[in-house]
């Protein structure tokens, strides 16, 4: 079917609740993608930072497919070696100590909310549960992680939110101390901020909360929804500022395009949930947790993670290198980059890009954001820069 009898049938049938850009996908393969009408792309985009192997990795299709033959779903009335794998791979690799499984990054942020607040009440008792996160924050869309979100856009129209967190002021630790007031319990937050605009904290401002963190015994959540699974240049982002935090939440890369989260704790509250008090039907299924294993087997090795810190600085250097008057900069980690353009030109660039035949996405209010595979090759990655060149050189 064409794309415009797909997108007519879609407006029929399908809630209206995305603005689409104006192509069908229909297959791919490594960083290249091809739309129903046989148009071929380069994919700077992983479906928002989920397909960091790409398109038809084999060594994931492969897990994949082997495994749903074998026990596709079990519940977790049941133990299965998939998903005892993950953990085990992710908690090795990190010094955490135990995970949750959950099925996306809004659920894992959630889980992590539950988390900190069980940990606080059954140490002090009630009255102890405000989280505190940061402006410009993006954590999800359920009413608990979009009031946890701390943009004033996300709090509208699904009243009453749940209560309970209060917004701090990146980089302003007197900020942080003072609204962290006795009732709270936790500090959540991006180390890179991604759908506010690819912006990294800075390396004195995390040190300073987790300081602050362990002298308060407030829970620190790292939301690693997107900067996890290598998309930094290491596993996870946390690792590159020399902190433990309490909490860490994934959920995009991690099992490569199968829905996947989960909430990994330190050994400071690994044991807060018990039997009974947080659950999910389809979390750490043997499927996704098979998928999450090829990924990580993949990812979590040192050349692979070099290798996409190299990339990302070859992109950047490239990009700055077009001395564009468009583009004021580059900021990013490793394969999480955001072009800064002028304020509210970012989509018509990222619309440009995708008539050139590469797909970016938005960031924030001013920057056109990249999340390619992680395994994209020298050759994608040029023939991309020819035609981002030729977008912010024109005119
Ligand atoms: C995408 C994202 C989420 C939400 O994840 P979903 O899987 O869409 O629920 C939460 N936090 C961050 C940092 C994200 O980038």
């Amino acid at each position: 079917m064409w794309y415009q009898e797909l997108k007519q049938q879609e407006q029929t049938y399908v809630i209206n609740s995305y603005g689409r850009f104006p192509i069908a996908l229909d297959h791919g393969k490594g960083a290249r993608l091809w739309d129903v009408e046989g148009k071929e792309y380069i994919d700077l985009a992983s479906g928002i930072g989920v397909n960091c192997l790409g398109h038809d990795h084999p060594v994931l299709t492969k897990a994949i497919e082997d495994q749903i033959h074998k026990l596709m779903h079990a519940s977790n009335l049941y133990t299965t070696a998939p998903m005892v794998e993950t953990a085990k791979t992710l908690t090795t690799a990190t010094g955490m100590a135990k995970v949750f499984f959950a099925n996306s990054g809004a659920e894992s942020n959630e889980g992590a909310i539950k988390l900190a607040r069980k940990y606080s009440f059954d140490k002090y008792g009630p009255g102890r549960y405000k989280i505190i996160t940061l402006l410009n924050s993006f954590h999800g869309r359920t009413i608990t992680t979009l009031k946890a979100t701390g943009q004033d856009k996300f709090h509208d129209y699904f009243f009453p939110f749940t209560e309970g967190f209060d917004y701090a002021q990146a980089g302003n630790i007197e900020d942080l101390k003072q609204k962290a007031d006795d009732s709270c319990c936790a500090v959540m937050m991006e180390l890179i901020q991604g759908e506010g605009g690819v912006l990294p904290q800075e390396k004195a401002y995390v040190h300073a909360v987790a300081e602050f963190c362990k002298q308060k015994d407030l829970l620190l959540i790292i939301d690693e929804v997107q900067t996890g699974i290598g998309r930094t240049g290491s596993l996870f982002c946390f690792q590159q500022y020399g902190i433990l935090p309490d909490i860490v939440t994934m959920a995009k890369g991690l099992g490569g395009g199968l829905p996947i989260g989960a909430v990994m704790a330190a050994q400071s509250c690994c044991d807060v949930f018990t039997p009974g008090t947080h659950a999910t039907t389809f979390g750490g299924s043997p499927t996704v947790c098979a998928a999450a294993n090829a990924v990580l087997s993949v990812v979590n090795q040192a050349d692979f993670l070099q290798e996409v810190q190299r990339k990302g600085e070859y992109l950047k250097e490239q990009i700055l290198g077009f001395q564009s008057p468009e583009i004021q900069g580059v900021r990013g980690m490793g394969l999480m980059l955001g072009i800064i353009v002028e304020e509210g030109k970012h989509s018509a660039f990222v619309g440009k890009l995708l008539e050139n035949g590469v797909l970016a996405i938005t960031a924030g209010k001013n920057t056109v954001r990249l999340l390619p595979p992680l395994v994209i090759t020298q050759e994608e990655m040029d023939q991309a820069l020819a035609a981002m060149k030729a977008v912010f050189c024109q005119s």
